[in-house]
C-alpha cells in the first residue's frame, strides 16, 4: 500500500465486529472477561480497541512494530525519557521545544538522568559530547522556530558506533514528509496536537518504535504511567489523519506562494524556510524529505515593526501552536518562546522581531493578497 491510502487504510481501518468503517469510539474502562485467564481486552489504561486502531496506523504509517498513544505531545516525551535511569546520559539537540526543554531541566534531571545539549546539525559537536554512560541522542528537525534540518542518518551512524538509541521529535514533519525510522532512529514521537490532529482541535501524542525490545519497554512504561489517550480523541485523531497527506500537499503549496512573497519583498530582511535553495538546509531537507513544510519565519528589516504588520491580518490569526488547517501567526519572542531568557535566545538566533507562520489550507489567492497588502502598508517606525 502506498502512503496516502495507507493513510486511510492502514493500521485497523474498520471494526472487525461490525464492520464500520470507521473505528467507533469504545467507551469503556473495563470488559467482561468471557473465561478466567484468557487473553483479550482487560481495562481501557492497558488497551482500548479504538486507540489500539490508531496505534497500529501511525506504526505502519511510521515504518514501526508498535505504535503508542497518549494524552498529549509532552506525555509521550515523558514516557519515552522514563525508558533511562539515574546515571544515564542524553546528547540533547540545543534547539528543541520549549516544553521538552522544561521537563529535560525541571522533571528528568530531578530523577538523576543526566544531559548535554549540543548543535545537531554539527556533526562533530555531537561526537564530541558522547561519554561513556551516554544512552541516547535525542533530536528535532525541523526545528521550532529557525527551522533547522539535521541529518538523521549520519546522526544515527554516530550514535549506534556509542551503542545509543536515537530518538527524533518528528512533530514538525510528520511521517508523510520525513520517517526516521527508516532513517536510522529508533523511536519516533509526535505531537499530534499539531499536523497529525490537523484541525487545531485536540491533544494528544504518539511513539513509535521500530525495536522490539523498545516496544516492550514503551507498553510498560505507558501502562504504568498512564498518560493514555482517551479513546473520543484516539477517534477524532485517527479521523485527522486520513486527511494528513491532502493536507500537507496544500499546505505546502501555499508556503511555497507565500515564500516567493516573502522573497520578492523589500520589507523583509531574512527568511528561515528549508524550501529555499539559498538556505544552508535546502540540500539535506530536499534528500531527507519528501517536502518542505508549511512553517516558514521570517524577520522584518528593523525600521518596521512586526505589530503593525500583524495588527493588518485577517484570515491569519495571531495565536501560538501550528499545524492547522487555519493559518496561524506569532512572535515567539514574546510568545511561544518567552520564557527562554533574552540573552540565550538571541544567541539561539531567535531575534525579537522574529516571525513565525504556520501556513494554513485556505485559498492561496487570499492569504497571497492579505501578506502583500501587510507588507505593502509597512511604515517606518
Ligand atoms: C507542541 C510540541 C510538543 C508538545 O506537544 P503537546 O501536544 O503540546 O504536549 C513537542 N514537540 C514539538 C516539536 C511541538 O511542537
Amino acid at each position: 500500500m502506498k502512503f496516502n491510502t495507507k493513510l486511510i487504510h492502514g493500521g485497523i481501518s474498520e471494526d472487525r465486529n461490525t464492520g464500520a468503517v470507521s473505528m467507533p469510539i469504545y467507551k469503556a474502562s473495563t470488559f467482561h472477561q468471557k473465561e478466567l485467564g484468557k487473553p483479550g481486552w482487560e481495562y481501557s489504561r492497558t488497551g482500548n480497541p479504538t486507540r489500539q486502531a490508531l496505534e497500529e496506523l501511525m506504526a505502519d504509517l511510521s515504518d514501526g512494530v508498535a505504535g503508542f498513544a497518549f494524552s498529549s505531545g509532552s506525555a509521550a516525551i515523558h514516557v519515552v525519557l522514563s525508558l533511562f535511569s539515574a546515571g544515564d546520559h542524553i546528547v540533547v539537540g540545543n534547539d528543541i521545544y520549549g516544553g521538552t526543554f522544561r521537563l529535560i531541566n525541571q522533571v528528568m534531571k530531578r530523577f538523576g538522568v543526566e544531559f548535554t545539549t549540543v548543535d545537531t546539525t554539527d556533526l562533530a559537536a555531537v561526537e564530541a559530547a558522547f561519554q561513556s554512560n551516554t544512552k541516547a541522542l535525542y533530536l528535532e528537525t525541523p526545528t521550532n522556530p529557525l527551522l533547522r534540518v539535521s541529518d538523521i542518518e549520519a546522526l544515527s551512524k554516530i550514535a549506534k558506533q556509542h551503542g545509543a538509541h536515537v530518538i527524533v521529535d518528528n512533530t514538525f514533519a510528520t511521517p508523510y514528509l520525513q520517517k526516521p525510522l527508516d532513517l536510522g532512529a529508533d523511536i519516533v514521537v509526535s505531537s499530534a496536537t499539531k499536523y497529525l490532529g490537523g484541525h487545531s482541535d485536540l491533544i494528544a501524542g504518539i511513539a513509535v518504535t521500530n525495536d522490539k525490545e523498545l516496544a516492550e519497554q514503551i507498553g510498560f512504561l505507558q501502562n504504568s504511567i498512564g498518560s493514555v489517550l482517551d479513546p473520543e480523541d484516539a477517534w477524532l485523531l485517527q479521523r485527522g489523519i486520513k486527511t494528513l497527506g491532502a493536507r500537507m500537499r496544500v499546505h505546502e503549496e501555499n508556503t511555497q506562494a507565500l515564500f516567493k512573497v516573502l522573497k520578492d519583498d523589500q520589507h523583509v530582511a531574512k527568511i528561515y524556510y528549508p524550501g529555499d535553495p539559498a538556505s544552508s538546509s535546502y540540500e539535506l531537507a530536499k534528500r531527507q524529505m519528501r517536502g518542505f513544510g508549511a512553517m516558514i519565519s521570517f524577520e522584518l528589516k528593523p525600521e518596521y515593526s512586526p505589530k503593525q504588520f500583524i495588527e493588518q491580518l485577517k484570515v491569519i490569526s495571531l495565536a501560538e501552536s501550528l499545524g492547522g488547517v487555519e493559518s496561524l501567526i506569532e512572535v515567539p519572542a514574546i510568545m511561544t518562546h518567552g520564557s527562554i531568557p533574552r540573552a540565550e535566545r538571541i544567541k539561539d538566533g531567535i531575534q525579537d522581531n522574529l516571525i513565525r507562520m504556520s501556513v494554513g489550507i485556505e485559498d492561496q489567492e487570499d492569504l497571497v493578497t492579505e501578506l502583500q497588502n501587510a507588507l505593502n502598508n509597512l511604515v517606518e517606525a
